[in-house]
């Protein structure tokens, strides 16, 4: 864990209040501002996430935040600037991008994620694994979602950037993405140390759709009793981003409560593509490939349900089988 008074987090914060000011002030502003205004976002919502503008040019934040050696290194530190190990030379991370600031759950900016305004790749940029910032841990939103309600009761887990600002722009300020990482089990105890129900909400596509997959596993150790998971599969080519602007928030909400399904609905859908139940020898497959899912979930309610829709399914009695396969005999 970083030291609480790590120098990095006043740097950080010290960068986005410049790239939040060149987003007001700087000679291409417009630019910038036309981008967000395209894409839905008024000022308002802007500034709630904090979102700003690293302009062109290879050494604005640096001439700006660094005056000496010692100053630079910190900004490499921080992750805002970059070395090449060749020359030596060092220029600013992020350059024409759209600045999105990562705040842990205090609030405190522990790295950025910047996207490209046109279709330049890579489109989307974040901050390196820095002592204060770690990728696989990290929600976007999470903190922005508690100060907009203190009582959250749900959160809505999405892809990007994009889909937590334009959810909010529409009044649904309860989602949090994921940043271009698996959903992981540090992810799911944050969230489940804040709320008890988590609904996903990937994109409609096969990327969406394999992250689904990995985060009902990643869910199943964290399934005591008392927890809810959901997923809201979109239509394809579609992401929360471009459905709530489109459909707006009453019908994206009627959506989540009408469409969405249960983690234990989807276990048995997903699984059921893959063993066709019409025959003996799919009830098996089916068996094999749901039992050691199942035995993962420390809810003892939930988990005998799952054993019990599990029979159903293949009408067989389970409690007549060992929970998990028999070791290998040993060999002599
Ligand atoms: P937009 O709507 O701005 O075009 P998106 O969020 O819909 O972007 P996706 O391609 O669906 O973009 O990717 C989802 C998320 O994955 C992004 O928001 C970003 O966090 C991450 N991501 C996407 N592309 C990259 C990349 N090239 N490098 C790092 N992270 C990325
Ligand atoms: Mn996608
Ligand atoms: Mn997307
Ligand atoms: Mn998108």
């Amino acid at each position: 864990t970083p030291r609480q008074d790590s120098p990095l987090y006043a740097l950080l914060e010290q960068a986005a209040a410049y790239y939040r000011q060149q987003l007001r002030h700087h000679g291409q502003r417009q630019r910038a501002v036309g981008y967000l205004k395209q894409r839905g976002l008024t000022g308002q919502i802007a500034k709630l996430y904090d979102v700003g503008f690293a302009p062109p040019g290879w050494d604005n934040l640096m001439s700006h935040l660094a005056h000496d050696n010692t100053e630079q290194k910190a900004l490499l530190d921080a992750g805002l600037v970059v070395e090449n190990p060749e020359t030596g030379k060092r220029y600013d991370r992020f350059r024409d991008r759209i600045m999105f600031p990562i705040r842990d759950a205090r609030g405190r900016v522990i790295g950025f994620g910047g996207r490209v305004l046109g279709d330049e790749k890579p489109k989307y940029l974040n901050s390196p694994e820095t002592p204060v910032f770690h990728k696989g841990r990290e929600l976007y939103g999470l903190f922005e979602a508690r100060r907009s309600n203190r009582q959250l009761e749900d959160i809505l887990v999405v892809e990007g950037y994009m889909d937590v600002i334009a959810l909010a722009q529409h009044g649904i300020t309860n989602a949090v993405a994921t940043l271009g990482t698996a959903t992981s089990e540090d992810h799911l105890r944050r969230l489940f140390r804040v709320v008890h129900n988590v609904v996903f909400c990937f994109d409609g596509d096969n990327a969406g759709r394999q992250a689904a997959w990995r985060a009902l596993q990643a869910c199943l150790p964290a399934m005591e009793d008392g927890r809810h998971v959901r997923f809201l599969f979109l239509p394809e080519g579609q992401d929360p981003d471009t459905l709530v602007r489109s459909e707006g928030q009453d019908a994206f909400r009627a959506r989540l409560v009408q469409k969405s399904v249960a983690l234990t609905e989807y276990l048995f859908r997903h699984l059921e593509k893959e063993a066709n139940i019409e025959s003996l020898e799919g009830k098996a497959h089916l068996a094999t490939l749901a039992l050691p899912l199942i035995e993962q979930v420390p809810g003892s309610l939930l988990r005998r349900l799952l054993r019990q829709a599990l029979e159903n399914r293949t009408g067989m009695r389970l409690d007549e089988l060992p929970a998990s396969p028999p070791p290998p005999a040993e060999a002599e």
